[in-house]
């Protein structure tokens, strides 16, 4: 990934209007927005003036590539806390230091405690994650393909999957394809679930043998240049019952509605209702549980929300799903998951694989 200057810009700003003069960062989608570092083991620490990123010798290769000439690279034999300590008093001006609390163990609090006794720590949350929020083209083209990748896998798979086979062997042979269409990784555990599973949002794939009639929902994503898509699409192995059908349209048609309404600047909760409301009026309220969607990025779950509680506006050029579905316990469940770009002019659905209960098997 490119450094990031305008980031550190925007993150500096934030620091400010937060009362804070630095701020250690400990979550890694967030040192990796910052500073452009994708490795495993790192803090961060920026202040108005400075900002530098320590990590141990596995990375010295990779981090030196990865961050920019305005982010100092430390590397340490031994421990990162222990050069964080040294680092930290070379600051200028930061006195009041802000920690992220939501990425924060109570071991490394107490380090705080005890070793940086000497600083007044303030607890921050959110900071970094509301910046990422709005994407900039280059994350908006890594979403984009990671969406691409995705697809193209599914649409591989789909005609391979035959009664008899296992979840596992569905799922197996979709992350086969998600790595051999380059994918850098599978940005959560692909769910394959079928027959009365499927009435499970959040299913694992498991040993069940697919059968004649079953809905099939498989909820999958794709990462290319750190970035996740996360798509869902509901299939019915062979013949389609009426009232799956039925089901399946009311699905589809809230999703087309809200994927079609949505708009940057609607708060999260006006945005979930684009899709409860409908499903209710059709009398089926009771069986979408869970919220619309949520903003994806470096992380597949991230800020903003699209629930019945979130109360913040969606910011322009967030990238958020809408996943609206219908679990009846026993009977199976439907779910339909597309992408959408909250562009200014508009939402941009990212995601393009048919939307129809297409048949399998
Ligand atoms: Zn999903
Ligand atoms: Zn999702």
């Amino acid at each position: 990934m490119d450094p990031q200057p305008g980031r550190l810009a925007a993150l500096r700003a934030e620091l400010e209007a937060a009362g804070v003069d630095a701020l250690l960062v400990t979550s890694l989608p967030n040192i990796r927005y910052t500073t452009g570092f994708s490795g495993s083991s790192a803090l961060v620490v920026v202040s108005q003036t400075d900002a530098v990123l320590i990590t141990d010798f596995r990375y010295r290769v990779q981090a030196r590539t990865e961050v920019g000439a305005d982010v100092a690279v430390e590397i340490e034999g031994t421990s990162l806390w222990s050069r964080f300590w040294g680092v930290l008093p070379r600051l200028t001006g930061a006195r009041q230091v802000g920690f992220e609390s939501a990425h924060l163990t109570h071991a490394d609090y107490q380090r705080l405690m005890d070793s940086g006794a000497r600083w007044p720590w303030r607890p921050t949350t959110g900071i970094i994650e509301g910046l990422r929020q709005k994407k900039d083209a280059s994350e908006v083209s890594c979403i984009r393909q990671a969406v691409s990748i995705a697809e193209a896998a599914l649409a591989a798979t789909v005609p391979e999957i035959r009664v008899g086979m296992t979840e596992l062997a569905v799922g197996a042979r979709l992350e086969r394809t998600l790595r051999e269409l380059g994918s850098e990784a599978h940005p959560f555990e692909t769910i394959v679930a079928s027959g009365e599973r499927s009435a499970l949002p959040h299913a694992r794939c498991s040993s069940r043998e697919l059968r004649n009639g079953d809905l099939l929902v498989i909820d999958f994503g794709a990462t290319s240049g750190g970035y996740c898509s996360d798509i869902t699409r509901t299939f019915v192995v062979g013949q389609c019952s009426d009232a799956q059908l039925e089901a399946h349209a009311v699905v589809l048609e809230a999703n087309a509605t809200a994927s079609g309404a949505v708009r940057a600047g609607m708060r999260g909760k006006d945005a979930d209702s684009l899709a409860r409301d409908y499903i209710q009026r059709r009398g089926m309220g009771s069986e979408f549980g869970h919220s619309l969607g949520h903003g994806i990025g470096l992380e597949v779950h991230e800020a903003p929300r699209l629930s019945k509680t979130a109360d913040a506006p969606l910011p322009t050029n967030s990238v958020v799903t809408i996943e609206p579905g219908i679990y009846r316990d026993g009977w199976g469940g439907i779910r339909i998951e597309d992408d959408v770009l909250l562009a200014p002019e508009g939402p941009v659905v990212l995601t393009s694989f048919a939307r129809g209960l297409l048949q399998v098997g």
